[in-house]
C-alpha cells in the first residue's frame, strides 16, 4: 500500500501484494469482474478496508465505464448498493466519486489506467482515468466541482515506456504539447497537464509503471486481460 498525504486527506494506492488470491490474481485482487474466486476478492477488500481504517460498507465505488461522470456521495450506500462490501450489488455507472463526508472512503479500480485523487480540506474526489475518460473531460469536471482548486495525487499506471496506442487515441490528445512520442502516449503527462490547466497547483506523483513492475502491479495490457485490479482510495482526515 502506497500512502500519499494531501491537504486534509490521505490517498492510498494498493499494490498486488498482501492478499489471498492466486495465479494471475495473486494476490491482492480487488476486481470482482474477473475469473478470480469471489470469496478471495471479498476477503481482499476486507483487508484493504482494514488497512485504511474504514468499514467496508463505507467504501464507495462505481461500475466503471470510461466516462466523465462524477458521483456526489453524502452517506454510506444502502444495502443492495454497497458493492464494495458485497460484490455483485448494483453499482452506479460512474468513473469518479466526490464527497464532503469524512466517513466515506472513495475507491476506483485500475490495472493500467491512472487513479487520481483530489483534495481540499473538507472535500475529496477519486477518479478512474483512462484515455477515454480523460478525453471526455473527467479531470476538468471533477476539479471544477471544488470551490477552491484541490491538490492532486496521481497513482501508479501504465507509463509512456509501455503505452503504445493507435491514431484514434493520439488524435484525442494532439492538442496537448509533449505528451506523445511517436505512438507512445504519456498518460501521466496528459493527467498532469489537464490538472494544471484546470488550476491545480500541488500534484503528487507515484510515477510507477504498472506494466514494467510485474511483481508490484496488475497490468491489463501486459497480462492480456487476464489479471487482477488494484485500487486508488481517498478519505478526508479532518
Ligand atoms: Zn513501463
Amino acid at each position: 500500500m502506497i500512502e500519499v498525504d494531501l491537504p486534509g486527506a490521505r490517498a492510498w494506492f494498493t499494490t498486488r501484494k498482501g492478499g489471498v488470491s492466486e495465479g494471475p490474481y495473486s494476490s491482492l485482487n480487488l476486481g470482482i469482474l474477473t475469473d478470480d474466486d469471489p470469496k478471495c476478492v471479498t476477503r481482499n477488500r476486507e483487508l484493504v478496508a482494514e488497512a485504511v481504517g474504514s468499514d467496508p460498507a463505507a467504501v464507495v465505488m462505481g461500475w466503471q465505464v470510461h466516462g466523465a461522470k462524477v458521483a456526489e456521495w453524502t452517506a454510506v450506500p444502502p444495502p443492495g448498493r454497497d458493492g464494495f462490501a458485497r460484490p455483485g450489488a448494483e453499482l452506479e455507472k460512474v468513473d469518479g466519486h466526490a464527497t464532503t463526508s469524512a466517513d466515506l472512503a472513495l475507491l476506483v479500480l485500475v490495472a493500467d489506467c491512472l487513479p487520481v485523487a483530489l483534495a481540499t480540506p473538507g472535500r475529496v474526489a477519486m477518479l478512474h482515468c483512462g484515455w477515454r475518460g480523460m478525453a471526455a473531460g473527467i479531470i476538468e469536471r471533477a476539479v471544477e466541482s471544488f470551490e477552491d482548486p484541490p491538490a492532486a495525487a496521481i497513482g501508479p499506471g501504465i507509463g509512456r515506456c509501455c503505452y503504445e496506442v493507435g491514431h484514434e487515441v493520439l488524435s484525442a490528445f494532439a492538442h496537448i504539447d509533449g505528451v506523445a512520442a511517436g505512438r507512445m502516449l504519456d498518460l501521466r503527462a496528459v493527467a498532469e497537464k489537464q490538472l494544471r490547466a484546470a488550476g491545480v497547483g500541488q500534484i503528487e506523483q507515484v510515477a510507477l509503471c504498472t506494466s514494467c513492475r510485474a511483481h508490484l502491479f496488475f497490468s491489463h495490457r501486459r497480462d492480456h486481460g487476464v489479471t487482477g485490479r488494484q485500487a486508488g482510495l481517498v478519505r478526508r482526515t479532518g
